[in-house]
């Protein structure tokens, strides 16, 4: 496969002749730059396409990994950092989000227009350098998917974003612990992604561009091959952001490299010189529905122009409740369903004894069919299906010893072709 990538803006992307599929780039910085980084995205040692994609320029940085069948994650993903090319320099954080979502139209035209890319998507996450009215520098970071965005700052690594991924949200929510999400089966479902649907949440934070602190942007191939200590000792041990970069992905490529990597390093070499330590915190959260494209004759500039975030629902107090009324509806539902399986098996029997009028077992009482279990299952106690004719004193010792010992039958059919028989053997015994 051709690499369709140019790293826009950067420097001749050389090195890394190891594999064909590796691209690279690095700038350290100019006078007046606030970053300087390096990038490496690689194929991996399974995979014979790269679809990951990244976009490296002063200020923009973005990381895609794209999904679907064929050329289709590879297209979609490279679809998605062109889009994000148009954003201007220094947006604002509500013009990154739109940009986003611009993104997300562009890759869904483009697999209307062709058959063989339906279906294909991509994450996308991005560190910017956005306007904001904040004096001090401001980083706008971005994510749709289960690519991340971490940072390394003061020795520490401390993931920014959440993973759009079913085990990510299993971990949210405590169902999982970070050692078993780490190696579960499905833990590359993504459960949000660009290019799937008009509807699209877009995940983003605004925090200080503090000299020294350390991004790193990465795909999914990177933190399932290597732990975070593993990512934390290389970016805590070279200085070098390119350096780290080459690292990180020669690491990863040591461990199978099952699937692309793709490493951004940015490093704030000028920004605030001090500020509020970053603290973790959750996104504050776009949601919005584009429109279905169609018409041509509009201009290609967007006709509407999205109003930048029109001020974003803080889910910082929604969500946890959100997240504790997700936990209790499942519960339920969990609930309800052993109760099926309880109940259907509590009921989903007949057997036969003798019953007084008042339910005791006796053989002078009459031969009735019951349905449900003998000792009945928790609060589910069995019922009176059918009396029949036959009393104690119409049987044999013998029979009597046979309804004693509560004969099971799976049908109610099959009970009454028991009593039946039984019957017919009483009658036969009497002569
Ligand atoms: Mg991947």
């Amino acid at each position: 496969m051709t690499d369709e990538f140019d790293a826009p803006d950067g420097p001749a992307p050389a090195m890394e002749s190891g594999s064909v599929e590796s691209r690279s780039a690095a700038e350290s910085g100019e006078p007046g730059d606030v970053f300087a980084w390096g990038a490496v995205s690689d194929v991996g040692r399974v995979r014979e396409i790269n679809q990951d994609s990244m976009l490296v320029r002063e200020g923009l940085f973005v990381v895609a990994d794209g999904m679907g069948g064929h050329r289709g994650g590879e297209v979609a993903s490279a679809v998605a950092v062109e889009a994000m090319q148009s954003v201007a320099p220094s947006p604002t954080i509500g013009e990154l989000v739109d940009a986003v979502h611009a993104a997300n139209r562009a890759v869904i035209d483009r697999a209307s227009g062709d058959a063989a890319l339906i279906g294909m998507g991509t994450t996308l996450c991005a560190v910017a350098r956005v306007r904001s009215a904040d004096p001090e520098p401001q980083l706008g970071v971005i994510n749709v998917g289960d690519s991340r965005v971490y940072v390394f700052a003061d020795g520490e690594l401390t993931q920014v974003t959440d993973d759009h991924s079913l085990v990510g949200e299993m971990l949210r929510d405590g169902q999982l612990t970070a050692d078993e999400a780490a190696l579960h089966p499905q833990r590359n479902v993504v459960t949000r992604a660009i290019g799937i649907q008009n509807d699209l949440q877009v995940d983003y934070w605004e925090l200080p561009a503090r000299t020294g602190d350390r991004y790193l942007l990465s795909s999914d191939g990177l933190f399932d091959e290597l732990s975070e200590a593993q990512i934390t000792a290389v970016l805590g041990r070279l200085a070098d952001p390119e350096a780290v970069a080459n690292e990180l992905v020669r690491l990863a490529n040591d461990h199978g490299a099952r699937d692309n990597v793709t490493v951004v390093v940015v490093d704030v070499i000028d920004g605030a010189d001090d500020g509020p330590a970053l603290v973790s915190e959750p996104p504050l959260t776009d949601h919005r529905s584009i429109q279905p494209d169609g018409d041509d004759a509009m201009p290609a500039a967007p006709a509407e122009p999205p109003a930048p975030s029109d001020p974003p629902e803080p889910v910082a107090t929604r969500r946890p409740v959100r997240r504790i009324v997700t936990a209790v509806v499942a519960a339920v539902i969990v609930l309800a369903v052993i109760l099926g399986f309880v109940a259907r098996y509590a009921r989903d029997n007949y057997f036969v004894t003798f019953a007084d009028t008042n339910g005791a077992p006796s053989e002078s009482s009459q031969v009735v069919i019951f349905q449900g279990r003998p000792d009945g299952v928790l609060w589910f106690d069995p019922t009176v299906e059918e009396r029949t004719p036959i009393l104690g004193l119409d049987l044999t010792d013998a029979l009597i010893l046979e309804v004693e010992q509560i004969p099971e039958f799976d049908s109610l059919d099959a009970a009454q072709r028991y009593v039946v028989e039984l019957t017919t053997r009483a009658t036969e015994a009497n002569g």
